[in-house]
């Protein structure tokens, strides 16, 4: 069964146009909610043609492509290579362009440990410990981002189906646990760099994990929430 979220609703919506710094241009569709569950401020990007992407999967056709990216201001903004999450967010807001979807921004830094607990796991790294292993040097999770805001997000818009661009098998596990139908998982590029080698290894490994614990899994019926109003 899908866990019950509360509903959000859209509170704003603008647009925005977008230019990277390779020069790849585009324009965003930008929406702010109310009542997301743990009251930051989560956004949902519609890009490329996302109204036309509605129109389809109303009508029975091929869900929206959709990526949940996790905030990461060292990568997202300064061009951090010690992940891959710049790079990742430039490929996800291409792919999603081309073919209409959304890119929901969320804002849980550091795998959900906040950007100064990060910035310590790092310091950890140096000294030997991987990505995971430092998280938990700190107390905290190896883990811990949670998707039910984006979830919430996608019942709001009315996407209730989608073709998720992700590596990460959590991503697709938590969401279909929240009730979103995942019906492909579209694999993310590797962008690798001298400095985020170890890093990359250590989220491949988990992620290998992570797929023979769910092989091994009896597969669970996928939820589904009713259809929500499409929000423009
Ligand atoms: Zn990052």
């Amino acid at each position: 069964m899908p866990e019950a979220l509360p509903v959000a609703t859209v509170r704003t919506q603008v647009t925005v146009p977008l230019a990277f710094p390779d020069g790849y241009t585009t324009t965003v569709r930008v929406f702010t909610f109310k009542g997301l569950i743990d009251g930051r401020e989560h956004l949902a990007l519609g890009l490329g043609d996302w109204a036309g992407a509605l129109d389809r999967l109303a009508a029975g056709g091929e869900p929206p492509l959709v990526r949940p990216h996790s905030e990461c201001l060292t990568g997202d903004v300064f061009g951090s290579q010690r992940c891959d999450c710049g790079p990742q967010l430039r490929e996800a807001v291409q792919r999603i362009a081309e073919t209409g979807g959304f890119l929901l921004y969320l804002r849980q830094e550091g795998r959900g440990i906040g950007l100064y607990a990060k910035l310590d796991a790092y310091a950890l790294q140096d000294a030997g410990l991987d990505t995971y292993q430092a998280n938990v040097a700190l107390g905290r999770g190896e883990d811990e981002r949670d998707y039910s805001a984006a979830a919430q997000m996608l019942a709001t818009l009315g996407v209730p189906r989608v073709r998720l661009l992700s590596s990460n098998p959590d991503k697709a596990e938590q969401l279909t646990r929240l009730g979103v139908d995942v019906v492909e998982r579209v694999p993310t590029s590797i962008f690798l760099s001298p400095a985020n080698a170890e890093y990359l290894a250590a989220k491949a490994a988990k992620a290998a994990e992570a797929e023979a614990a769910e092989a091994e899994a009896a597969q669970a019926p996928a939820g589904r929430t009713p259809d929500g109003p499409v929000s423009r």
